[in-house]
């Protein structure tokens, strides 16, 4: 693998392509975006060598699809049809239903390879890129049998090659667990910074009283509505059954205060610390 098409150069396409580089200096990293501007930014970072533009795929050993999972849908049957033969298109969508249905009968299906590669920051765009992204995540890889064994082989190296440890899922299991795992975080997460910021109108006082509980909890709300939303739309059934089990543990909660039954409360918080034993080693 020589030449690779990095479309869209923000926080996940910026982050593999510096990786990448710096793991086989004699790859040539080639940037696609929307805007000028975005790829001059990459370009000056040092993120990737040379700009593209999507006439030049046909020369691509592979491409990586970094955009929101919106556009993914939309464009990925283009790219498909644009792909040679041995080339392979690879995509870091946070979700995977919708992507793999858009090509499940495409007649390069065995050129593409849906994958999730856990691990991210709440800011976005090419100065947000860093090295060391993905050193000791999981990427999840769905339908892998769909995929040319020998195009799946060089794709799932380049990734063991960043750091990451592959973990095979259907797409249907995919967008249930990453529901509960990443999508409920994010939506309470900005639903917490909503609550505070609309009862502390005065914003001084929130940075000023604003601990570390406060600050770690609300991180995930300064994530991009751009990228977030489309992952809601198409997640949206998954999303909605985990929120429902989220709302109806807080009116317990509150229930529970209401009844002035703090030894509950206490046994509420009590059990849910068992999940310093689940998350050891991670957070
Ligand atoms: P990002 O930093 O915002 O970068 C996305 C890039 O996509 C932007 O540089 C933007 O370039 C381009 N873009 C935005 N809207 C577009 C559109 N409608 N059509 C074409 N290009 C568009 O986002 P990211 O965090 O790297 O996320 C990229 C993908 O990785 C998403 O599918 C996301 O679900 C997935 N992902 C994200 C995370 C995370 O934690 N952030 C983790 C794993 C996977 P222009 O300025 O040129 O528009």
């Amino acid at each position: 693998m020589k030449n690779i098409y990095i479309i869209g150069v923000g926080l996940i396409g910026g982050s593999l392509a510096i990786d990448i580089k710096k793991n086989d200096p004699e790859m040539v990293i080639h940037g696609i975006s929307r805007k000028q501007t975005t790829l001059d930014e990459a370009l000056s970072l040092n993120l990737i060598d040379k700009k593209a533009t999507f006439e030049d795929i046909d020369k691509a050993d592979l491409v990586i699809i970094s955009i929101p999972v919106d556009a993914t849908v939309k464009l990925l049957p283009t790219i498909l049809d644009k792909i040679s033969d041995s080339g392979l298109v690879v995509d870091a969508g946070s979700t995977k239903l919708d992507i793999c249905k858009v090509v499940e009968n495409h007649p390069k299906r065995r050129n593409f390879l849906a994958m999730h590669p856990i691990a991210g920051t709440e800011h976005s765009g090419p100065s947000a890129a860093m090295s060391g992204l993905f050193k000791g995540k999981t990427n999840i890889v769905c339908e892998v049998e769909k995929t040319a064994f020998k195009l799946q082989e060089k794709a799932l190296k380049l990734f063991a090659d960043v750091g990451m440890r592959m973990r095979y899922m259907n797409p249907e299991a995919h967008d249930k667990h990453i529901a509960y795992m990443s999508h409920l975080s994010h939506i309470s997460s900005f639903m917490l910074g909503k609550t505070v910021i609309e009862k502390e109108k005065n914003e001084r006082d929130i940075f000023d009283m604003a601990g570390s509980g406060f600050a770690s909890t609300v991180r995930l709300a300064k994530s991009s509505p751009e990228m977030w939303t489309p992952i809601f739309k198409q997640n949206k059934e998954n999303v909605i059954e985990t929120l429902a089990e989220y709302i109806e543990n807080l009116s317990q909660f509150k229930e529970l205060m209401e009844k002035d039954d703090f030894e509950a409360v206490y046994n509420e918080m009590k059990n849910t610390n068992h999940i310093k034993q689940i998350l050891n080693g991670i957070a």
